[in-house]
């Protein structure tokens, strides 16, 4: 009995002179009793209970103990609380038992005033709990380890719109919507972790609305450190991101227009130098200013200045081509971000297109006022976006300075060039359909006899003032915009017609350009050319660069071939200096090659370049016989070339020795 844990004691009863039980008298006392009772155990065994603990007498603890001895049932009391004697009179909760043990009493009891403490508190934190959780505009969710929904306070309702039981068992992820949902998972895991985290996100609604909340995870672990989840506290800030969002919205987009402000525009035009462009490359900003805004304002009123800036604005975004490309950067100011002005021309071009289309009526109340922007032009080189914004404005502020409707580069030589190549492009078109562009005839000669086996077709401009322009002086103006493909197909088509004046056996090469290559019909314009003059097919040669075939595509090729199957030759341009693979002269139509003209220019010399270039010459050579190519030696000028060509066995060479190249009314005066 002394090794147990809990307070045991024997009672004798004390009856009265009726028999009745009125008392009792300790007759045994175990350890634990006589630590409770704070006394000795001598001083315990023979005492009366009524002496030792009269408060519990007086609360009629002895009727209840005498009916265990009168009946035999036990006593079982849980959670009595009494004034305790042995501490004071303190009140103490108690559980007790009582049994008979012959005639006696045996009582024991345990101390749980301390258990009923924590039952007690907690039964009020949980009731604050629950008042917080259900009375709070925001909510709480309980969500297992695997963040399913446990439970969900009621304010749910409120909150979300779903009733809090259609929620329970459900996961919590899916609750966001599905770009924070992410978001969500990674707090989840931190939660699971035990770590607390706090999430900014948008909770779904039904009817695909959503509200921003801010959410604090917390991970709930057991003190053996298994986990149960977690709470996620969430808090309604819709209306707080809401107003930072209508705020931040008011600092990058402007009222009146809609367009971005200064801000995002330079944050755009950033992105725009970031972008990796092809090498040479480079790319154009261009500002556009409203002409006598102030004068509108003055002379109507703010009201139609603002009706002016919103027209400006429209013409902008319609002639950019897209909303965000367009920028309202101070009052009367705006900057379009066209994606692609590589040169100073296209910029130009673009430039004068935003004047043609911002140009015109604007009506204000019943009046009608005439709108024109300048148009400031810079260019994209090493520039920050802050100075590459600087450099357009200040080019729109000279342009509108000194005159209006017009567009100006801050650069003066860059304006005065892209205007240079502006004109010429314009002219050129011109002047091509004019028939003002006209192949002169270079001869190609046999090596070994002399004898003048064709000619290549080679552009010439021929201006109004009868000045000759050379390829060099427009070629790269065609290339870098449609006309080139309207010039080869013009050249092609009175090369064919040439065919038609010179000897039978002469054949006549025209030069194609990449891009000719790439974009127009080739075959059908060749076949068109040669019926049209009802020229054999073999006796044209067409002549593409090394470069332009490296990266050919399947219709590239098949054209080819096509263009081929009708008799006519390709050959490889300039061959040597490009990278074409082995592999094109095997799957491609190719039926000649032509040195370029500078191995030809050192072959005759002594030293050592002359000796790389008489080596490599032979190498190709070589490679060509292989192939069972025509080899042309091109830019042969003088004796000692053409010797050395010829003891190599080229079969052809070109160049000044020959001939330069004649316009086609040399051979044929008919044919002006
Ligand atoms: P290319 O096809 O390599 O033409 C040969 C160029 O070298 C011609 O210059 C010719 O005048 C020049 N040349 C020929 N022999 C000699 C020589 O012995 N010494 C020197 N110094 N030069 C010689 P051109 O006519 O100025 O043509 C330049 C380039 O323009 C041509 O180079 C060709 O790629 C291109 N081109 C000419 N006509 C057309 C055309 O109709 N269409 C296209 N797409 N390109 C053309
Ligand atoms: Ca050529």
């Amino acid at each position: 009995m002394d090794s147990l844990i809990d307070p045991h004691v024997l009672l004798d009863p004390v009856r009265d002179e009726h028999g009745a039980i009125v008392d009792f008298v300790y007759t045994y006392v175990n350890d634990a009793a006589i630590g409770d009772h704070r006394l000795t155990k001598e001083q315990l065994l023979g005492a009366h209970f009524s002496d030792l603990l009269p408060s519990e007498v007086d609360a009629g603890v002895v009727r209840d103990y005498a009916r265990v001895i009168d009946t035999g049932e036990p006593y079982v009391a849980n959670s009595i609380t009494l004034a305790d004697d042995t501490h004071g009179g303190a009140l103490r909760t108690y559980d007790v038992r009582g049994i008979r043990v012959g005639g006696e009493l045996m009582l024991s009891w345990r101390d749980v005033t301390d258990r009923e403490r924590t039952i007690e508190a907690l039964a009020d934190s949980e009731m604050r709990f629950r008042m917080l959780a259900e009375n709070a505009t925001d909510l709480v969710f309980h969500v297992d380890a695997d963040g399913s929904i446990v439970w969900v306070s009621p304010s749910a309702e409120k909150l979300l719109g779903v009733h809090p039981d259609s929620l329970v068992g459900t996961s919590g992820v899916a609750l966001c919507e599905p770009v924070d949902q992410p978001e969500m998972i990674h707090a989840l895991n931190r939660m699971r972790a035990g770590e607390m985290t706090t999430r900014r996100m948008r909770l779904r609604q039904p009817g695909g609305d959503f509200r921003w909340v801010e959410v604090i995870f917390r991970g709930i672990m057991s003190d053996d450190g298994s986990q149960h989840g977690g709470v996620a506290a969430v808090r309604d800030i819709h209306a707080e991101v809401m107003t930072e969002q209508a705020l931040e919205r008011a600092v990058t987009f402007d009222a009146l227009t809609g367009l971005a402000r200064r801000s995002l525009a330079l944050q755009r035009i950033q992105e725009k130098l970031d972008e990796k462009r092809p090498s040479g490359g480079t790319w154009h900003l261009l500002c556009a200013g409203i002409n006598g805004l102030s004068r509108i304002n003055s002379a109507y009123t703010y009201a139609a200045g603002d009706e002016v800036i919103k027209a400006v604005a429209e013409r902008l975004v319609k002639v950019a081509g897209a909303q965000d490309r367009v920028a309202r950067i101070a009052g009367d100011e705006f900057v379009i971000l066209f994606p692609d002005l590589q040169t100073p021309a296209d910029a130009a071009l673009a430039a004068t297109v935003v004047l043609d289309a911002v140009r015109g009526p604007v009506h204000v109340g019943e009046a009608e006022v005439d709108v024109t922007v300048s148009v400031g032009i810079a260019f994209a080189d090493s520039h920050t976006a802050q100075s590459l914004l600087r450099d357009a404005t200040s080019a729109m502020w000279q342009t509108s300075d000194a005159g209006s409707d017009s567009w100006a580069f801050l650069d003066g030589n860059a304006g005065v060039e892209a205007q240079r190549v502006l004109h010429l492009q314009h002219d050129l078109r011109d002047e091509l359909i004019q028939g003002r562009v006209q192949p002169w005839l270079m001869p190609i000669v046999d090596l070994k006899t002399q004898s003048v086996v064709g000619y290549e077709a080679l552009a010439r401009w021929i201006r109004l003032d009868g000045n000759v322009v050379y390829p060099d002086g427009f070629l790269a103006v065609a290339e870098s915009s449609d006309i080139i493909l309207d010039l080869d197909a013009a050249i092609l088509r009175q090369a064919c017609q040439a065919l038609t004046v010179i000897s039978q056996e002469q054949h006549i090469a025209v030069n194609l350009s990449p891009v000719t290559l790439a974009l127009a019909d080739v075959s059908g314009l060749v076949r068109a050319a040669l019926e049209e003059f009802g020229v054999e097919p073999t006796r044209l040669h067409l002549e593409v660069t090394e470069t332009s075939i490296v990266t050919v595509t399947d219709t590239i090729v098949a054209a080819m071939h096509e263009v081929s199957d009708m008799g006519v030759c390709w050959w490889i341009d300039d061959f040597g200096t490009g990278f074409s693979s082995l592999s094109h002269l095997r799957d491609l139509p190719i039926d000649g090659i032509k040195l370029d003209r500078d191995f030809v220019s050192a072959i005759s010399g002594n030293g050592e370049e002359a000796g790389r270039s008489y080596r490599l010459a032979q190498g190709i050579l070589g490679l060509a016989q292989g192939l069972g190519l025509q080899t042309v030696a091109e830019g042969v000028e003088d004796q000692g070339q053409a010797e050395v060509l010829t003891k190599q066995g080229w079969q052809l060479g070109q160049g000044w020795l020959y001939g330069k190249a004649r316009p086609i009314t040399d051979f044929s005066p008919s044919l002006q």
